[in-house]
């Protein structure tokens, strides 16, 4: 039987040349009705939405090598299909725009790429080099007037989440343990590979390289910067196969980046996950990642599966390809699974909140909470413990200013200039600025 041309999105288009073997994306059944086609080994796919509905479409059709991807011309701004051209050609393929009065056109690879799905990537990294490690930081992207400053001051600090009593701090090495995976990744400090190593007594060891680096993590992006700050640091790569641990620090070493797709297979990522960070336009912005796969979650109409709340807690070490990836979801399962019930239970409660994320320094789980549409009915709030957190006075301020923001309980809607928060008897409301962070992820929670 020949493959089927698949027809994804909204748009609408001409199939006048079509021959009948054409399958469409049935509207409303999201991402496992797009998963359907995609098992049906299409030779081609059309993308007739625009925007990021289209864009996530299309690079997912790229991922799973679809040979041809064609755009509907005049959809897409000229950036997107740049950017997604730029796709096509790392994973070997080409992409088309067409329309029926000009035909197929190829779609050249452009210089810049672009972070679709994140916030506004330059002002970003400008304003957290502005703000360095100061309070300053704690209010990137939202508008605090003297007003808010001095609710702030008045406020009771944003309760901090409690830990699981426990829980390993790595659970990556709790999936090599269990067996899913053949080769461990771990970036440690020198002083503690000792420790590490001796938690894995069956394991071969490899170095990405001989030498420790000093490595610092940005505040806020979680970006790892190496170089003349920080502690200093090792690349380490263990497995039960010496050969298999060998092999991923010698990729690491020649580049993680251009290696990632051999890398993810050694480290047991799932193929779909890997694929899509592959793909970025930018993969050391640990916030924006979480950004862009929320992004892409809503665009390709997946569920938030709660046991991969990133901000909550990761539970599997590598970038989902959606918040609904079924793939992803089931390793995260193995790994609750293997714990504890003491520490399975706590764990699985507290994953399952909606989060409002701004980045890796600051995020919020709402407690009690029913999710209807865009808003947020809560009962209370808890500030999470930051992956890249802020200095400690500019913690204590940004727990002070969602203390304001949240005391008591209330409705939480994000719009685009606002985060507004409203109650019985009041509406509380928290400006936003460039470059506008704040995504609400909606794990867990009964919909209303
Ligand atoms: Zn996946």
């Amino acid at each position: 039987m020949r493959q089927p041309v698949i027809l994804l999105g909204k748009g609408e288009v001409s199939l006048a040349a079509a021959d009948g073997d054409v399958l469409v994306e049935p509207e409303g059944s999201g991402l496992e009705g797009i998963e359907a086609l995609l098992a049906r080994s299409p030779r081609a796919a059309v993308v007739t939405s625009g925007g990021e509905e289209g864009f996530f479409r299309a690079s997912l059709c790229l991922e799973r090598d679809v040979k041809a991807v064609v755009l509907r011309r005049g959809a897409f701004a000229e950036a997107h299909e740049k950017e997604l051209a730029t796709r096509a050609r790392s994973f070997g393929r080409e992409l088309f725009v067409h329309d029926d009065r000009r035909g197929y056109e190829r779609v050249r690879a452009g210089n810049e790429r672009v972070q679709v799905g994140a916030p506004e990537v330059s002002a970003w990294e400008a304003a957290v080099r502005a703000a360095g490690r100061s309070k300053r930081a704690a209010t990137i992207g939202l508008d605090v007037d003297v007003a808010w400053e001095e609710a702030a001051e008045a406020a009771e600090p944003l309760p901090m989440d409690a830990p699981v009593p426990g829980l390993s701090e790595n659970l990556e090495e709790v999936a090599f343990t269990n067996g899913d995976k053949p080769v461990l990744y771990l970036v440690v400090p020198a002083r503690s590979l000792d420790d590490v190593r001796a938690r894995h007594p069956g394991a071969a060891m490899a170095l990405a390289r001989a030498e420790a680096f000093p490595l610092a993590v940005e505040g806020a992006t979680g970006r790892r910067i190496e170089g003349a700050s920080g502690e200093a640091t090792v690349h380490v790569f263990f497995s039960t196969d010496p050969d298999l641990a060998a092999r991923a620090a010698s990729l690491w070493e020649q580049g993680s980046s251009r290696n990632a797709a051999a890398i993810g297979e050694l480290l047991g990522y799932p193929p779909c996950c890997t694929a899509a960070f592959v793909a970025l336009a930018d993969r050391r912005n640990n916030a924006a990642l979480v950004y862009v796969t929320a992004a892409r979650t809503r665009a390709l109409g997946a569920s938030f599966h709660p046991l991969l709340d990133v901000a909550v807690r990761r539970v599997v070490p590598f970038t989902p390809c959606s918040f609904g990836c079924a793939r992803a979801a089931s390793a995260a399962a193995r790994v609750v699974a293997s714990l504890p019930r003491a520490q399975a239970e706590p764990l699985t409660r507290a994953l399952a909140r909606p989060v409002l994320y701004l980045d890796e320094a600051r995020a919020v789980a709402f407690e009690g909470a029913r999710i209807d549409g865009a808003a947020i009915t809560f009962e209370s709030a808890r500030f999470l413990p930051a992956p890249a957190p802020l200095d400690s006075e500019g913690e204590f301020f940004a727990r002070k200013l969602f203390g304001a923001l949240f005391e008591g309980g209330g409705t939480l809607v994000v719009t685009d200039d606002a985060f507004e928060v409203r109650g019985a008897s009041f509406t509380r409301r928290l400006g936003r600025t460039s470059p506008r962070l704040g995504v609400l992820l909606p794990f867990g929670g009964s919909s209303g």
